[in-house]
Order: structure tokens, then sequence, then C-alpha cells
């Protein structure tokens, strides 16, 4: 079965009703309180993935505007305004930040789907989560508190939860308001300030949200934005030592990169990194659920999901059926314009990214994979890549091994559940998993056994709203987000000592 290479997905460009903060011109960083451009004036150019037409674009800032920033950022920390400001003010400034997202939510979700191509459906949902994710940790400053210590007669000791200073936020372009309140948040509740650098091919979301945020109570250099290159902007970030620790979210080689670099500042580092992740069927699942969750496993976000589940394993027994009932589920994620209604699937997010994923399948059909349906572009215009399937492969195959980050899954069977355990534990990587079956014992069977931060059974990356740390096993990470867990890493501890 091949896709379809005529049907254009964006059928009238024009018409499109796009927010004019991306529609075109300039957009600023935020420093201090501030809009401005880069020290340099340079820019870097945004595209719709889904049209290949030209959007606003932003600041190519680099190490005198990081450098900027992170000045800004550690003169509000010590400034009266947030150092002193009481933590049930702090905790109804983060519930004002969830009010300006929930009101803009639309424009957002918006923004986001015309700058990186995820389905509006989907980027609502993010916008959805993270006002939660806001209201949950704008509970935590009223109750962030130390222990007092049993230290002896004539003495008194206790601990006191600090925030560690300026906070450098990086992350990637699959979903930026989706993964920045995970860390925005705690890092605020907590009383840091922070050095915002987005993607960059997706920080228009981000800067309308400084925006938002200049009209709430959050006193100016709080929160500051530098958009620019990873190299560039993002290295002078982790290198910079006025900042205290680095939260990123991107690939597992830059992650890698970004914790080495820290090394000479010794910066706390978390990292949320790439996934490998498996779907495992058995034969007892209630199969239309299954099929379901596991296309939108690897379809979901065209792919472009770090918990995208892209290894998928059916029991031997019920391959025949389950395969093809998954293609014929695989139909309805038909790539759309991300900005139709009921659209699942959009474009990849770049064109660098679609060469990516093409150079993939490439790779698929030297090593002898058989490509069952898809394979290579959908449609005649956008970043439009056509829902995959590859079966025939060995676990030693790059597709089976590496993250692909496009809608592309590998199929493969299994014999029992030690054998299922194997190969779903068979990879560097260790973000998520999801189980298919309605027997309880093999569901927590497997849940003991796979090596992954998040197991979901019988469902598929439901996401946390803040009070469910996640993070990955192996090297899908470093470090948990959400819950106190999330929360305990935008702090230290200071021990006191007092002889009475
Ligand atoms: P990426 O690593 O290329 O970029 C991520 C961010 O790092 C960007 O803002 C980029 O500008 C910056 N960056 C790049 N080089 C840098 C450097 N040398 N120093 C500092 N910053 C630098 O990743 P990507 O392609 O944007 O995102 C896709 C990857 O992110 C995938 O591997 C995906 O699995 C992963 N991801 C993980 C999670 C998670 O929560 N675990 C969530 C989403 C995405």
């Amino acid at each position: 079965m091949t896709a379809p290479v005529s049907v254009p997905p964006v059928a009238d460009t024009a018409r499109r009703d796009i927010p004019a903060f991306v529609r075109d011109g300039e957009r600023m960083m935020w420093i201090g309180g501030r809009q401005v451009a880069a020290v340099s004036g340079r820019t870097l150019p945004n595209t719709d993935p889904a049209t290949e037409e030209a959007l606003a674009s932003v600041p190519r800032g680099e190490a005198a505007d990081v450098d900027a920033a992170v000045h800004a950022a550690r003169a509000a920390f010590t400034d009266p305004a947030w150092a002193e400001m009481s933590p049930d003010r702090r905790g109804r400034i983060l519930n004002q930040i969830a009010d300006v997202i929930e009101e803009h939510a639309d424009e957002l979700a918006t923004i986001d789907s015309v700058n990186m191509g995820a389905p509006r459906m989907l980027t609502a949902h993010m916008l959805a989560e993270a006002s939660e994710i806001f209201r949950y940790y704008a509970g935590w400053p009223t109750k962030l508190s130390g222990v007092s210590v049993p230290a002896g007669k004539d003495r008194m000791a206790y601990t006191r939860k600090e925030p560690l200073g300026v906070v450098g936020i990086i992350w990637g372009w699959n979903g930026p308001m989706g993964q920045l309140p995970s860390k925005l948040a705690p890092a605020l509740a907590a009383g840091n300030t922070v050095v915002l650098k987005p993607a960059e091919t997706a920080s228009l979301s981000t800067l309308r949200l400084a925006e938002l945020l200049a009209g709430t109570d959050l006193p100016a250099g709080v929160v500051n934005v530098v958009t620019g290159l990873g190299a560039e902007a993002g290295q002078a970030l982790v290198a910079h030592p006025g900042v205290a620790k680095i939260a990123f979210t991107g690939s597992t080689a830059t992650g890698k990169l970004v914790q080495r670099q820290a090394t000479d500042t010794l910066k706390r580092v978390t990292l949320e990194l790439g996934g490998k992740s498996p779907s495992v069927v058995f034969a007892d699942a209630d199969l239309d659920v299954a099929v379901r969750g596991v296309a939108a496993g690897f379809l979901g976000n065209a792919g472009q999901a770090c918990v995208a589940a892209s290894r998928v394993f059916v029991e031997e027994s019920i391959r025949e059926e389950f395969v093809e009932r998954l293609l014929k589920t695989m139909e309805a994620f038909a790539p759309g314009d991300p900005l139709t209604q009921g659209t699942l699937v959009g474009p990849l997010s770049t064109k660098a990214q679609f060469d990516r994923v093409s150079s993939y399948l490439d790779i698929a059909r030297e090593e002898g994979a058989n490509v069952v349906t898809g394979g290579g572009r959908f449609g005649d215009h956008g970043y439009f890549f056509a829902p995959t399937l590859l079966d025939d492969v060995r676990p030693d195959m790059r597709v089976v091994r590496e993250e692909i980050f496009g809608p592309v899954g590998v199929i493969t069977t299994f014999t029992d559940i030690d054998d299922a355990i194997a190969q779903a534990n068979d990879t560097d990587y260790g973000l998520a998993a999801s189980v298919w079956t309605t027997n309880l014992t093999t569901a927590h069977r497997m849940a003991a056994a796979i090596e992954a931060g998040t197991v979901w059974i019988n469902t598929w990356a439901e996401m946390s709203t803040g009070n469910l740390p996640f993070g990955g096993y192996k090297q899908s990470g470093l470090g948990r987000e959400g819950g106190l867990e999330g929360l305990d890493t935008y702090t230290q501890v200071k021990t006191v000592r007092i002889a009475l």
C-alpha cells in the first residue's frame, strides 16, 4: 500500500485564519521587562510547515543577549519585590499566569499549530494542561517547608528549602507550550528567576506568552526570554556562570552536550530526552482500544513526540488480525491542515525534520525492512509525511534502535511475556511504554519489568497536569518533572544549627 501523492492537505493557504502575532514582521525578546531586538540586530526566519510560507521572524540572540538576560534575572532574584514576596502572593501570581493562559489558550494553541504544525486539537490540549500545571504549582509556595531536626539539649536544628537563583530553561519545538509549564511553574513556585531559550524554529508562542506575563503582577526581570540558535544562545546560557541550573528538554545527543558543558560551572541539570518507546499488545487485549492507541502512539504529533510508541510488539497469535486492523485505523491518521477541526496529524515541523525522516526511510530500505504502508511525502506541498509502518525488522536495525521522530512505526511479534519484556527493554532509551492487556497479572508484571519512567496500561500519552512525576530511565533523561520531585529540583536545602 502506498500513500497518495497528489492530495494537497492545505487546500487554500491564503484563506487560513492566522493570528497577527505570527503572520509577519519581527517579534521581540524580553529582557528585564522590556522588549528588545538582538544586540547584533540579526533575526531568524519562521516557516509555516503546512504551507511553506514565511511567518514573523524572531531575534537571533547570542552570548551578549544571554548575558543581559542573566543579569536582569539575577537582579530580579535579589530584588525584594520577588525575593521577599510572601509565599501566598507568589502562589496568587502563579494562578494569575494560569488565568492568562486560559484566557489566551486559543491564540497560543493556534500560534504553535501554525509555527510547528501540531494539530489544533493537540495544541489546545497542551494549553489546557499548561494552565492546570500552573494551578498545581500555585499551591506549593505556601507548603514548601523544611524540617525541624532533633539536635540535643541547648541546640536547635532545622532545614530550609531555598531557591537556586537564575534557572536557564531550554526546550524543544515539538510542543513549546506543552514542555515549558512543567519547568517554568515549579521554578517560579520555588522563588527562582528564569531565562527562557525556546527552540529556534518554534519561539513565537513563548514570545506571546512573555507579552501576556507582562500584564500580570510578576515583577519585571523574573521571566526573561532570549530567542536564538542552540549552538549560540543555548550554549551561552549553559556556560554562563550566573546560571545555577539548566532545565533541558531535547534530544539525547544535545542533552549529553548540555550536561558536559554545565560541568565547568557545576550547574544543576535536569534532562528530558528522547525515546524509542514500546507498545506491547497481548492476545487478550481489547483490540478496538489497542489498535487505536497503538496507531496514535506512533502517529500522534506526526511521531514528533518524546513518548512516541514507535516500536510495536504484538503477540504472535494475533499478528495477522492486528496488522489488518492497524492499517485500517492508520487511514484515519492521514495528514491534514493542523488548523482544520478533526485533523489528527499535521506536517512535520521543518524541512530539516522532513529530510531527516525521509533519510530514515532510505535507511530502512537499505537495511531490508519492508514498508507495509506509507514511506514518503504526503501531498504536494508542505512538510507532510505519510503514516508509515515497517515490518520484517531486526533488533539491530537503525530504524529499530534510533529515534526517527516522524510518523513511522516498526512492528514485530513476541511469543510470551518474558519475550515481550526482553524485546521491550532492548533499547538504550527508557522514557515510556504502553501495554495492552485485559489480564491483571500481565499488566502488573509488565509495569514492574519495563525499564521506563512511565508505563501506561490500556492507554497512551496521558500526561500529568502537574501532580505526577515524569522523566526517563536509561538515556531518556535525568531527574523528574511534576509533583514534589519536580519542585525539589528547583530548590537547595540549607541546614541551620543554633546554640540556644
Ligand atoms: P534538540 O536537542 O535539537 O534541541 C532542543 C533545544 O536545545 C533547542 O532549544 C535547541 O536550540 C537547544 N540546543 C541545541 N544545541 C544546544 C547546545 N549545544 N547547547 C544548548 N542548547 C542547545 O532537540 P529537538 O530536535 O528540538 O527536539 C526533539 C528531541 O527532544 C527528541 O529527541 C525528543 O524525544 C526530545 N523530547 C523529549 C521530551 C521529554 O520530556 N523527555 C519532550 C519532548 C521532546
